[in-house]
């Protein structure tokens, strides 16, 4: 193509709304465009890697057996009310009426769909495994659309679903997919690391993430420094060694201490002149219709998502000030486990506290030697505290490394929830009726676009890694009211596009600075550039994107030249 006749408005100003750098390159080098908050056009650099990454994922999903399909986005109510998640999915479902009352979604995801096809088409255990897939677009109602591509309402999924007769039969399709989605991202020229991860609302068991790390990454992860070891978590789930208590101490007298306005653990650490490890957080919640008290140890954090899937609640927030001195009858930042007559939880550390200092349930008063046993007993221990970056692998004991990741995709086993819910069932080898066995698998193909950029850049633009780049080489000729120069340049740009090697002419009449600032800005791999010492010398300077290197070539040995650089 030539780039005088390509939509490619490139930007020299910043864009005040985009916080990451991959949002603001994407706009700027003019890959995307948008029309609401998390609604955006992809113009045609975009197009080309997005159709780039889809084919690398069709590919490894092919090779695993998957079968393409493509489903419908609009999506009966009826569905959604037999998998029970109408009620359940709140208001990031964008929900609407059709011209007869009739209710409908537009899919955020499509469990329900694919099994209540499913069931329709399979009824025997010779019909599995399955895997069927799509690539298309989805939609949610994020409460925060953020970061370009990377949180959008709409956005381009591929998601698989598979189908067996048993769990062995889902081990061996989940770990199929994991091995095309380790290929998929490697392919596709990503730092990523696969991690254990929650599994949430959507139900059922195993499940992994595919993080590509990058300090803009919304998720945070901890994965341990042992090569052999190889644990790694996103800290929503991450085990938390349980340690013991190490100090000899005796357990004193419990006492009670006057501590005015000293209601947070930094303010009683320099008052009491104690390390935090020495005090319990006592920080209460209400759970659907209970109110509980979370303890974990002062210089740590509880996680929320593990201390809901311990209460297996509904619904779980902070209590309200008010509510807390109700059931305390202290004020906030003065709670503690001592005759407290509601539901404690307390994470393992809390137990090996020796002589601790906890809130008195007493406005301005702490209590200290606290011992848990002798002083409360816990209805629950259990691990509900934030790992933290530099503790000790709950298997191995090395040192963990905690770091941002932005989640590409993820991998999931759903066992018999939808297919139980949507009675799918087929008839096993003995003619017995059983629930199909499920799991889902999900790329965001849009996000895996932005978490390249975000990845592959420097001050002058972005730095496409070979294999998705829009294109692979820009031709920059100097002087473009120069005929030979032109010429030349036209005749190199079919040689490279006979020879299947993606190429764009900036045949504009521009001076060179604003050619090389857009080819710089755009990220294509290679730029050749056409002046009048090409013309004398018959050489091609060439210059790679990623390293900055500038090699000379003969023309006549471009093809293989250019070839020999891009290789990925
Ligand atoms: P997140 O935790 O980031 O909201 P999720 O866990 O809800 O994502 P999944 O249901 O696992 O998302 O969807 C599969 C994949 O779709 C994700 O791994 C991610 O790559 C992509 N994805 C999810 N939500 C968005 C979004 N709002 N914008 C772009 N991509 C998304
Ligand atoms: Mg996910």
């Amino acid at each position: 193509m030539r780039v005088s006749q390509m939509l490619i408005p490139t930007l020299r100003e910043v864009p005040a709304e985009a916080e990451v750098v991959s949002h603001k390159l994407l706009l700027r080098a003019g890959f995307i465009r948008k029309s609401a908050a998390g609604v955006y056009t992809y113009l045609p650099l975009a197009w080309r890697v997005l159709e780039k990454i889809q084919k690398i994922v069709r590919e490894e999903m092919n090779r695993e057996g998957g079968q393409e399909v493509l489903m419908p986005i609009m999506q009966p109510a009826e569905l959604w009310r037999e998998s029970g998640r109408w009620d359940v999915y709140g208001e990031e479902l964008i929900r609407f009426k059709d011209r007869h009352d009739r209710n409908f979604c537009l899919g955020p995801t499509h469990e329900e769909i694919i099994t209540d096809l499913v069931r329709g088409e399979v009824n025997s255990y010779k019909q599995m495994p399955l895997l069927l897939y799509q690539m298309q677009n989805k939609y949610r109602d994020e409460r925060r659309p953020r970061f370009g591509l990377l949180r959008g309402r709409e956005f381009i999924m591929k998601d698989l679903y598979s189908f067996d007769r048993d769990e062995k039969g889902l081990d061996i399709s989940y770990k199929k997919m994991y091995r095309a989605y380790s290929n998929v991202f490697s392919r596709c020229g990503m730092q990523f690391r696969v991690v254990e991860a929650d599994s949430g609302a959507i139900g059922g068991s195993d499940t992994h993430e595919f993080m590509v790390l990058a300090d803009s990454g919304e998720a945070e992860i901890v994965y341990c420094e042992n090569d052999d070891c190889s644990y790694a978590a996103n800290v929503e789930r991450a085990i938390s060694a349980v340690g013991e208590d190490s100090s000899n101490e005796v357990p004193s007298r419990l006492q009670e201490v006057h501590t005015p306005d000293v209601g947070t653990i930094e303010e009683l650490t320099s008052f009491l002149d104690i390390s935090a490890e020495k005090t319990i957080k006592t920080i209460i919640y209400s759970a659907d219709d209970e109110i509980i008290a979370a303890l974990v140890r002062g210089d740590r954090e509880v996680n929320e998502v593990k201390l809901y899937n311990e209460l297996n609640c509904l619904h779980m927030e902070l209590a309200s000030a008010e509510m807390i001195s109700r059931v305390t009858g202290g004020n906030m930042g003065f709670s503690g486990p001592v005759n407290l007559d509601i539901c404690i939880i307390a994470d393992h550390e809390v137990k090996n506290i020796t002589n601790a200092v906890t809130g008195a349930n007493r406005t301005d008063y702490h209590l200290i030697n606290v011992n848990a046993g002798r002083d409360f007993e816990p209805d629950k221990v259990a691990d509900i505290r934030m790992v933290q970056a530099g503790e000790a692998c709950p298997y191995c004991s090395s040192p963990m490394t905690g770091a941002r990741g932005i989640e590409v995709g993820q991998v999931f086993k759903l066992g018999d929830k939808y297919s139980r819910a949507l009675e799918a069932t087929f008839l096993d080898e003995r003619g017995k009726e059983q629930y199909i066995v499920m799991g889902c698998y999900g790329i965001g193909i849009s996000r895996v676009l932005s978490a390249c950029v975000e990845q592959n850049n420097d001050e002058q633009g972005i730095i496409w890694p070979g294999a998705i780049a829009p294109y692979h080489v820009v031709i920059v000729p100097i002087n473009v009211k120069d005929n030979d120069q032109l010429n030349m340049a036209e005749r190199v740009y079919n040689t490279l596009s006979d020879n299947g090697i993606e190429t764009v002419l900036d045949d504009r009449q521009e001076r060179p600075g604003v050619k090389f600032k857009d080819a710089d800005l755009i990220g294509y791999p290679l730029r050749i550039t056409i002046g009048s010492k090409a013309l004398e010398s018959s050489e091609l300077e060439v210059k790679k994107r990623s390293s900055g290197d500038i090699v000379m070539i003969p023309e006549e040995n471009v093809c293989e030249k250019v070839k020999s650089m891009l290789s990925y």
